[in-house]
């Protein structure tokens, strides 16, 4: 049996259902990434590459890994720039590939994308797919997704309550090789890369010594390296609780965002590493419960994602409440990107997003909410600047926080922050608005 791979946001060999449910008979493997022009292409709210500056050499990097870790295992991968539905069907013809696998998503464009291929697929190839993304498989909830509670808490306690995480996969030690006449590619440079889909060159990933961000680099080596580095070594996890809403540093919080985003790292491989970090520790602690509660809200953004399907993304709110009415103006936006609002909180935390890719969870829910209720802007305009900007872009935290904040999610409540109080709470000394006065 062959099979062609399409890997997507699973760029990892550990807890990777993809790869545990090759049969031992499976002659050839191949593994494909199609770096697709529309996906990473323009958004149309902002016309600015939705992969940018940050993200594009940071997944460069975790496919430079990736490429290396199947190598070691007898594999390789063959890169494409190209539409999934143009280019796959080909490469099946080509290696003889009985059936394309895939790891399952959960937002509509990604849908469409699937919907396209599946049509452009010959009958006698079939589309499977696997689910690998979150900690719960959709399909084990003991609802039907279309009766997942519109809150948070009752989904938690309602829900997740009935259910249990199903333990991370293992990593293959052996994979198939690749077909006949098939042999690795070469990973495009990001020059080469923007040249092919009609961007702009990057300037190339400088680091700077103010990032949050552990200075590892994109993949699954360096994943696993952070999570032992985290929750091991440094036994972080026990005080995740107190530093969690802090801004500067790399140990505030666990940073794990970039890896979880395209896949490298698995949200059952942190969720094993905190049931291991009790067993040692005795006890479960705040931070260890705290910690497995951000990762429930992840899997409830997607999870609500599914459920609503294109409403997910519209200005309305999921109980069709409207939002609060806006003053559209470019200029105000504009200013809001480049930290040049006035609010020196807010200037900093967006100062470090453009230089960095990276905003803590208290500074995004702050600038968010400055955009939206004090410079009346539309949100939609903020989660395409997020989506441009963020180095741990994904589709469902990003825009189910963003309809959270505008009051257009599953709460009706007024979501407003205020900032300056927030500023005086998180950043008493001014560290943090001193540390990013400079662009
Ligand atoms: C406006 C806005 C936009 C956001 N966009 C994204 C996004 O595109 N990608 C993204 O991964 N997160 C997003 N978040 C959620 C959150 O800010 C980041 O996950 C977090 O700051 C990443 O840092 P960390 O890994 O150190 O998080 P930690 O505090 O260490 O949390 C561990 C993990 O839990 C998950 N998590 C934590 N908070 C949230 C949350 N509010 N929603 C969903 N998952 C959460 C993340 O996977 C995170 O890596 C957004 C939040 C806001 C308010």
């Amino acid at each position: 049996m062959t099979v062609l791979y399409w890997l997507r946001n699973d760029l990892r060999l550990h807890d990777n259902a993809v790869l545990t449910a090759l049969p031992p008979h499976a002659t050839a493997l191949l593994p494909v990434y199609c770096f697709d022009p529309v996906a990473m292409g323009p958004d149309p709210y902002l016309e600015l590459p939705r992969t940018g500056p940050h993200r594009l050499p940071f997944l460069l990097e975790t496919l430079a890994d990736l490429q290396q870790r199947y190598a070691a295992l007898g594999s390789g991968i063959h890169f494409v720039v190209g539409r999934p539905e143009e280019e796959l069907p080909a490469l099946a013809r080509q290696a003889g590939a009985e059936a394309i696998w895939a790891s399952a998503e959960h937002t509509t464009e990604e849908w469409e994308t699937e919907d396209a291929l599946e049509a452009a697929l010959s009958p006698k190839v079939p589309l499977r797919f696997f689910e690998t993304l979150t900690l719960l498989r959709p399909h084990d909830l003991p609802i039907p997704v279309r009766s997942l509670p519109y809150s948070f808490s009752k989904f938690r306690f309602d829900v997740f309550s009935k259910m249990t995480v199903r333990p991370a996969e293992p990593a293959p030690s052996q994979l198939p090789p690749l077909p006949t006449g098939f042999t690795p590619t070469v990973l495009p440079t990001a020059a080469a890369l923007a040249a092919a889909l009609g961007q702009p060159a990057p300037v190339g990933r400088l680091r700077d010594r103010r990032s949050a961000l552990p200075a590892l680099g994109g993949g699954e080596t360096a994943a696993l390296a952070r999570l032992h580095d985290y929750a091991v070594e440094r036994h972080l996890i026990g005080r995740y609780d107190d530093t969690r809403n802090q801004l500067l540093g790399e140990a505030f919080s666990t940073k794990f965002s970039p890896w979880l985003a395209n896949g490298s790292l698995s949200a059952r491989q942190i969720w094993a590493a905190i049931d291991d970090y009790d067993a040692t520790h005795g006890a479960r602690s705040k931070g260890a419960m705290q910690l497995r509660l951000e990762l429930l809200w992840r899997d409830y953004f997607r999870l609500l994602a599914l459920r609503a399907g294109v409403d997910f993304f519209r200005w309305r709110g999921l109980r069709d409440q409207l939002p609060k009415p806006i003053n559209p103006d470019r200029t105000v936006f504009e200013r809001w990107t480049q930290g040049r609002t006035g609010n020196v909180f807010v200037d900093a935390n967006m100062r470090e997003l453009a230089a960095t890719g990276f905003m803590s969870n208290r500074g995004r829910q702050n600038v968010a909410s400055y955009l939206i209720h004090d410079l009346h802007q539309d949100w939609r305009w903020g989660a395409a600047w997020f989506e441009h900007q963020l180095i741990d872009y994904d589709p469902a935290s990003n825009w189910g926080n963003w309809k959270y904040i505008a009051g257009t999610g599953t709460d009706v409540r007024d979501t407003a922050f205020d900032v300056d109080q927030q500023a005086q709470r998180y950043d008493r000394q001014g560290r943090y608005v001193r540390t990013w006065q400079q662009p």
